[in-house]
């Protein structure tokens, strides 16, 4: 689960690490009263669950309390399209209002989970902002990479040796160092698979706060904090994953018009890799999972034929415990509930009573193509959407 910027902040200050002083608002008028407060000297932040606001408009300095509610009036309710987002953008609820900081050095900080050594990694870079994609392309000797051994913590020889690497100012390399610790042990108290802190400020007045903060929460380890279940950023979710969701579908929605439909998470990545060597793009990651039903067949080719803009359906079933025949009983009932379709189903299906399924699909009226393996999956979804065009 990801944290909107205001939440993250909110677990990081319970843990002693400083933040800018702020609230988060959900109208102009709040916007206004806070930034009042502050004599109108702010910084107003769309709460969007992606990166890159600051360079996408989304993160503005203000030093009257009407221009700073102004801004907050013109980007509540609309959709923020960063070079992380899609063209839709994300829909801007809420924005935070901040004291504004007079910055003297920006710090990059991160902690998150490389997947290929199986450990947390911590990251540091001097030059933080806005710009630390570029810096990592350009000169990437300046972003430092510190492995931690989950067992022994982030230890102190790891700390002297990227103090000494940064060069900080004196005065800073002790609170640098207390706050890379206290980092570090939020990061495995909270279970975060990620905490990125872009920037850390050093302010011309000495302070050391975390004025951005991106964290996200491992799924698997939610139910042991109650405490998260507040956060409930559900909402932000694309409406078509969420309806699936709530189905018990695990489903991704993705950019293509190749609508897939697969049961096994591996099968179903492996499906996406076929898609994309068509030169087309699968429209969404599913995984019905091995115990499916009829009825979760059903759902999910539902979803999938409601989304117009998908082109064609390739249903990738491996017949085990979920059986062929019945996955083809799912198509079925779609046939009754949409007479009209003709877009194409590519079905590869073995196991479990494939050839029962092969009968039963026999005198659809459907455009149903069966094939036999995963390359003729492909040329034939090539051949169609080709035709397409
Ligand atoms: P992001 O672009 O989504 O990562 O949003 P950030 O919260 O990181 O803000 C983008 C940039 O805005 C930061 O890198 C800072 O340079 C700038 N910024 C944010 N807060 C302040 C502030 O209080 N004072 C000043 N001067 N700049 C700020
Ligand atoms: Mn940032």
């Amino acid at each position: 689960m990801k944290l909107h910027e205001y939440q993250s902040k909110n677990i990081l200050s319970q843990e002693l690490i400083q933040i800018p002083k702020g609230t988060v608002c959900f109208d102009p008028n709040a916007v206004y009263e806070f930034a009042d407060t502050l004599n109108g000297k702010v910084v107003v932040k769309a709460q969007v669950l992606t990166g890159g606001r600051g360079k996408a408009g989304g993160v503005k300095i203000f030093s009257s309390s009407a221009q700073a509610k102004k801004f907050a009036s013109s980007i509540l309710g609309t959709n923020l399209v960063t070079h992380q987002t899609g063209n839709d953008g994300a829909l801007v609820s809420s924005v935070l209002v901040e004291e504004l900081l007079e910055i003297q050095q920006e710090l990059y900080v991160s902690i998150s989970i490389d997947s290929n050594c199986k450990l947390p990694f911590l990251i540091v870079c001097a030059a933080g902002g806005m710009d630390i994609e570029e810096i990592a392309q350009i000169s990437p000797e300046q972003i430092l990479r510190e492995d931690i051994d989950p067992l022994f913590g982030l230890k102190e020889y790891q700390l002297r040796k990227l103090i000494k690497l940064l060069a900080l100012p004196d005065d800073q390399s002790d609170s640098f160092r207390k706050f890379l610790s206290a980092i570090w042990d939020t990061f495995q108290k909270n279970d975060f698979s990620l905490l990125e802190i872009n920037p850390v400020v050093i302010t011309s007045d000495g302070r050391l706060l975390a004025a951005d903060a991106k964290i996200e929460i491992d799924d698997d380890a939610i139910f042991r904090h109650k405490e998260y279940q507040k956060f409930d950023n559900d909402s932000e979710k694309d409406l078509v994953e969420k309806r699936a969701n709530d189905l018990g579908l695990n489903y991704i929605k993705l950019d293509g018009e190749v609508g897939c439909v697969v049961n096994g998470a591996g099968l179903a990545m492996a499906t996406m890799d076929i898609v994309n060597e068509t030169g087309f793009q699968p429209a969404n990651f599913l995984d019905v999972g091995g115990g499916a039903d009829q009825q979760k067949i059903v759902d999910s080719l539902r979803i999938i034929l409601e989304e117009k803009h998908i082109q064609a359906i390739l249903i990738n079933i491996f017949g085990g415990v979920l059986r062929c025949d019945v996955v083809a009983n799912s198509i079925l009932e779609i046939e009754k509930e949409y007479p009209n379709e003709i877009r194409p189903f590519v079905i590869r299906m073995l196991g479990t009573n494939s050839e029962i399924a092969s009968q039963i699909l026999q005198d659809t009226k459907l455009n149903i193509i069966m094939v036999n393996n995963l390359n003729e999956a492909s040329a034939k979804i090539k051949s169609f959407l080709s035709s397409e065009i």
